[in-house]
């Protein structure tokens, strides 16, 4: 079921990224801390009362090097066109402002549900001073205190009240969906269009889950695919399109409902920093990986330069290590017959079930080549080693002290499970946990 997606507008200021790190909670800090993935802290997953949903920080999305107004117009566009639900943040401390009032415009312009945050409110005495804001017309406002953390179970209440109901869609588990991300121009769309010209298109553009969304479905041989769209396919020619965070916020979007990313590069114009963000967040995402450079054709080759280019992917891109690559041209075409072959084996690893008496017997030899370390002293044991969930696979193994399971020895035993397993395509997780 597609996720509700909630977005925080409102002028600088008024407190919208500190209510939406609260809502982040610890999902930001357990982000794996790799070298080259920063984190944009402008959309997160939350959950109130068992409602799952995501949120969107739209005073994240900085526009170029507009005015405030054009900005703050931009900002509430994008939380229009995105969001199920808005959330319109004023600073209570200060009372209505003309800026608070185009934006109020703006939202009411929308048929979007729109619930009002007043925030700065941090103790009884200032709740008087919510009263004026009813003149703004989105109903009751809702006092708040960011720093504080009050009121935010009262919003959120209102909030999912405003949900729209949704049918249980029939996420059919054989269908794979796939979606291509990368920065403007290395070529997404052609490859769309490479991949779908080859194939039988089942029905075309039928509008997927979202709005905005075209999701494609198609099948070859006897393996169905949808392609999920993302930014670059559909250009609607707003101007915020073209801001490097609204590419990352449709980049999460579409890569949330993949089960496979392709991580698209442009061998034209090599690999930048950019780049290396994307295909952090597909990382990220635990979501099964092939990176594709594409425009091949555009190269300049001896029999040398695929590896070097390789090398220099494995270089930039190192938490990708299980990724495979895949040298094309959308084009010409040349060799872009291997990409739904590699996607299908990365699908197929991504929601791999190891037997557990084979994982075991695997786990043990692994022992036997490399014992356990020890430190200061305390040997780690390993007793057994379970899977216990896919999409990725991920294993617990349990042993006398976790602490004493490092990061190195973790690493051996990935290695030797994939190995074992061939798990290409697919992160994997291990979990240390002691035995009861
Ligand atoms: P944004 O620009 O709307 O994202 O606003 P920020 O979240 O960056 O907050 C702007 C300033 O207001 C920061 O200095 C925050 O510490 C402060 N702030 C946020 N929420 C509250 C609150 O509930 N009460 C008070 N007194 N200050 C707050
Ligand atoms: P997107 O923004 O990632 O969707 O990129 P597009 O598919 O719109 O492609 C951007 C530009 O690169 C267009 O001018 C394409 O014709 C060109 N292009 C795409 N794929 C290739 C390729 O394999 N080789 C060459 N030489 N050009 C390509």
């Amino acid at each position: 079921m597609r996720k509700s997606v909630v977005a925080i507008v409102g002028k600088p200021n008024v407190g919208k990224s500190t209510i939406f790190n609260r809502l982040a909670g610890e999902r930001i800090s357990i982000v794996e801390d790799i070298p080259g993935v920063t984190r944009d802290r402008i959309y997160t997953g939350t959950e109130w009362l068992n409602t799952k949903f995501n949120v969107i920080d739209t005073g994240g999305i900085e526009i170029g090097d507009e005015p405030l107004l054009v900005q703050m117009r931009q900002q509430a566009e994008i939380a229009i066109d995105e969001a199920d639900v808005i959330i319109f943040m004023v600073n209570g401390k200060e009372g209505i402002t003309a800026a608070d009032e185009e934006v109020s415009r703006m939202l009411f312009k929308s048929n979007k549900p729109v619930v009002l945050a007043v925030n700065k409110i941090d103790n009884p005495e200032m709740r008087e001073k919510i009263y004026e804001y009813y003149s703004l017309g989105f109903g009751e406002p809702f006092p708040i205190s960011g720093t504080h953390g009050l009121g935010l179970g009262d919003l959120l209440d209102e909030v999912i009240k405003h949900f729209p109901e949704r049918e249980v869609e029939d996420i059919d588990e054989d269908i794979i969906r796939f979606s291509l991300i990368g920065r403007p121009n290395v070529g997404k769309s052609s490859l769309v269009n490479a991949i779908l010209g080859e194939e039988r298109v089942i029905v075309s553009d039928i509008a997927g889950t979202t709005r905005d969304a075209i999701d494609t479905p198609f099948k070859r041989e006897d393996n169905e695919f949808i392609i999920i769209d993302t930014a670059g396919m559909r250009k609607r020619g707003k101007v915020y399109e073209k801001t490097e965070k609204y590419s990352v916020l449709r980049a999460l979007r579409a890569i949330e409902r993949s089960d496979v990313v392709l991580v698209v590069l442009d061998a034209e114009s090599g690999i930048i920093e950019q780049d290396k963000k994307i295909a952090g967040y597909a990382h990220e995402a635990g979501k099964a990986v092939v990176v594709v450079v594409n425009k091949w054709d555009t190269v300049e080759k001896d029999d040398k330069t695929m590896a070097k280019f390789e090398e220099k992917v494995r270089g930039e891109f190192q938490f990708l290590d299980y990724a495979p690559i895949i040298f094309l041209s959308a084009l010409t075409k040349k060799r872009t017959h291997t990409l739904l072959p590699r996607i299908l084996e990365a699908s197929e690893n991504h929601s791999k079930r190891v037997q557990t008496n084979i994982l075991n017997d695997v786990i043990m030899d692994s022992l036997a080549l490399n014992p356990t370390p020890s430190i200061k002293g305390r040997k780690l044991k390993i007793l057994y080693a379970t899977q216990v969930a896919v999409k990725p696979p991920t294993f617990v193994v349990f042993v006398n002290e976790p602490e004493l399971m490092h990061f190195s020895y973790k690493r051996f035993l990935e290695n030797r499970l994939r190995e074992a397993f061939g798990f290409e395509g697919t992160p994997i997780k291990i979990y240390a946990r002691q035995r009861k």
